[in-house]
């Protein structure tokens, strides 16, 4: 059971909902981060009252010091700072809620400092999930998973001793606001229609993916990480009311299902309480009252992505980490007005298409791997 938290990201979706689950289970903060926003920043800390507050934008940490004069929390600037928060000694429990790469240098500070790792943060298992699961394993650090459907799945697991007893994962998928429409639809949405997400609100970047089904290609790599499984146990289904959250066939046949409203505040509390359950005050899931519960195959022509990521997983070695940088790199274009939808796809195909995949990769290799895909991408836009 948690007792204090560092919140990497805390300006975002995930940041606020944890203070919201931090605030009702009475826990302590001692550290936040965020980028730039130095005004969602200053009111966190003015309640928290973290020891430190953490921008990585050098500018923004400089305002943010100003601002705070009059309080005890120390303010401090720059990517490293991050990997400081993330092994604050006075925390038990690192909440990783930063979007992208980002998150693996201080993800690997916060296991190394053997807490808790209540993990949000996808991209960071993607690239380099064999490494992060390793050195979890040897330093004894929990990494317990945020990402709703992952929580499923490890809440279903509770009890099962032998991986060998797993026959298959089904992650469930909402299939996005796209869902049902043609590729020739679909490639005239724009920022606006992606980011108009049916079932969750969340961060931008999050709801393109999942626009594009790569957040399901994401979540499957997520998923072969935390339980070691290959991708043939590891399947999807469209399941459009995301009630629920995700299921576990196991080798006698029997399917374990979690299901629940579609609210983060679920997962992101048992990832505090566990091996626990804590009061929650939201209303709970009205069985008689629901749509009906609906199963369906994925499209994987008109969403590509999910494909594409399928394949980088079975490539494995750096394909996963060009696979995320380069469509980290899309996303943003795509978020700027400055590509189409489906540029998103044809980039990340170059990217893995252009670069080798390194067997066994150092994490050297995998910082190279993502570097090296969001230069073929820029390179691409601009030619
Ligand atoms: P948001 O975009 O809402 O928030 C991102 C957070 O990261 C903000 O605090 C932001 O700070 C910070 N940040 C952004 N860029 C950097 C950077 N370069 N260096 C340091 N910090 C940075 O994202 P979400 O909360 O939606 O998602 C966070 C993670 O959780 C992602 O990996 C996502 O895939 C995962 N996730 C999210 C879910 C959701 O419901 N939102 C569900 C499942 C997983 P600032 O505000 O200053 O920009
Ligand atoms: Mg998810």
């Amino acid at each position: 059971m948690t007792n204090t938290l560092s919140i990497l990201g805390s300006t975002g979706s995930i940041g606020r909902q944890t203070l919201d689950v931090a605030e009702q289970l009475g826990l302590n903060v001692a550290a936040l981060t965020a980028n730039s926003s130095v005004e969602r920043v200053e009111a966190q800390v003015r309640k928290f009252r973290p020891r430190l507050a953490v921008m990585t934008d050098e500018a923004a940490a400089r305002d943010l010091a100003v601002r705070l004069a009059d309080t005890d929390t120390r303010v401090l600037g720059g990517p490293v700072a991050l990997e400081e928060a993330a092994a604050a000694p006075e925390a038990d429990t690192v909440v990783t809620a930063v979007v992208g790469m980002v998150g693996l240098k201080p993800t690997l500070a916060a296991i190394g400092g053997k807490k808790r790792i209540a993990l949000a943060n996808k991209e960071t298992l993607v690239c380099a999930g064999e490494i992060v699961m390793d050195a979890a394993e040897k330093s004894g650090a929990e990494i317990i998973p945020v990402d709703s459907e992952h929580s499923a799945i490890f809440q279903c697991l509770q009890g099962c001793g032998n991986r060998r007893e797993i026959r298959r994962l089904i992650l469930t998928c909402s299939g996005g606001p796209f869902y049902g429409m043609s590729r020739e639809e679909a490639g005239r949405k724009t920022r606006a229609d992606a980011l108009r997400h049916p079932n969750w609100t969340m961060g931008p970047k999050i709801t393109v993916d999942c626009a594009t089904l790569m957040n399901k290609g994401l979540e499957v790599i997520e998923a072969m990480r935390l339980y070691r499984l290959p991708l043939s146990q590891v399947d999807v289904a469209i399941h459009r009311q995301s009630i629920v959250h995700s299921l576990v066939e196991f080798r006698d046949g029997a399917v374990l299902a979690q299901l629940g409203t579609p609210d983060m505040r679920l997962p992101i509390r048992y990832a505090m309480t566990y091996p626990e359950r804590g009061e929650n005050p939201a209303e709970p899931l009205d069985l008689l009252n629901c749509p009906p519960l609906t199963f369906a195959e994925p499209d994987r022509e008109t969403f590509p992505c999910l494909a594409l990521a399928e394949e980088a997983a079975v490539r494995g070695g750096t394909a996963c980490a060009v696979l995320n940088g380069a469509n980290e790199a899309a996303v943003q274009l795509f978020l700027a007005d400055q590509i189409g939808f489906y540029d998103i796809f044809h980039l990340t195909q170059k990217a893995l298409e252009t670069l080798p995949a390194v067997e066994n990769p150092t994490l050297e290799e995998i910082l190279e791997a993502d570097h090296s895909a969001r230069e073929i991408v820029s390179k691409e836009y601009s030619a």
